[in-house]
């Protein structure tokens, strides 16, 4: 589904955040990536969803080859990719429902929120996301008065309500406590089985990444060191 084949990423600054990095994730499949800082994590989800240009190489979604996309069809492209954040990126002064409805109306339909014309078929489906992530209750809570466990099912839900064929997640449990970092991991678990998603999960907690990834790729110096089921991986890493 997606594929990464000899993707090298070198900044302006001459730092080579990433060399020939082979990867492909198949449909379903939870891939958590792991790696000291530094070692090219977020570089290797933002090239995937074109925040950053790789300098060479091929990523291709599908049959569509991200590295020379512009425009609309970029925007199209990006469509496709749930982009989940470690500090949630909510607007505070929204509710809840208004927050995930943002993620799928984008600008001209965030304003149109405020007059509260919503589509239907938005609000209907987003009512459903929020049930499933168990915020059915707080529909017109302010964004700000949440906790943090609550702000990124927010997240997740607002995620899901384009219809992704793959989710990105960067750091998604850097700011929770164990108890809630365990349940959002879970939560991202089962909804990629049920939607059938890929996903690719930066994070640095190794022992979530055990107990939640199908998969562990180990990033070292822009090189992948490690590859391989959860149980392969020793416990020394
Ligand atoms: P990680 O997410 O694993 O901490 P990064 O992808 O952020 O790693 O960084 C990989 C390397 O690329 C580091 O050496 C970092 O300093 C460098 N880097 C990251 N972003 C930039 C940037 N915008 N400009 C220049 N160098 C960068
Ligand atoms: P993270 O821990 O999520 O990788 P960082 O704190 O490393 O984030 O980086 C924060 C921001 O600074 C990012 O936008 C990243 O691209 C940028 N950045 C990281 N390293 C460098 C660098 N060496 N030069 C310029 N920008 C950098």
């Amino acid at each position: 589904m997606l594929t990464l084949s000899g993707v090298c990423k070198r900044y302006p600054t001459g730092d080579r955040a990433l060399t020939d990095i082979e990867l492909s994730l198949p449909r379903g499949q939870v891939m958590a990536l792991i790696g000291p800082s530094g070692a090219g994590k977020s570089t290797l989800i933002r090239c995937v969803n074109r925040l950053v240009e790789p300098t060479s190489g091929s990523i291709r979604l599908d049959d569509t080859e991200l590295t020379r996309l512009t425009g609309r069809k970029l925007r199209q492209a990006r469509r496709a990719m749930g982009m989940i954040f470690q500090e949630y990126a909510l607007v505070d002064r929204l509710s809840v429902m208004e927050n995930v409805l943002s993620g799928r109306l984008g600008y001209v339909g965030f304003w149109r929120s405020f007059m509260r014309r919503y589509p239907e078929d938005a609000v209907v489906e987003a009512f459903r996301l929020l049930e499933r992530v168990g915020l059915a209750h707080a529909l017109d809570k302010r964004a700000d008065a949440l906790s943090g466990g609550q702000r990124q099912r927010v997240g997740i839900a607002r995620a899901l309500l384009q219809s992704p064929r793959l989710l990105l997640i960067d750091e998604p449990t850097a700011s929770l406590d164990p108890k809630t970092s365990r349940q959002i991991m879970r939560l991202i678990r089962e909804l990629c089985a049920e939607r059938e998603l890929g996903a690719i999960i930066n994070i640095h907690d190794v022992a979530l990444a055990r107990q939640f990834a199908d998969r562990i790729v180990g990033l070292r110096g822009g090189k992948i060191v490690f590859d391989g089921t959860p149980a392969a991986l020793s416990t020394d890493i």
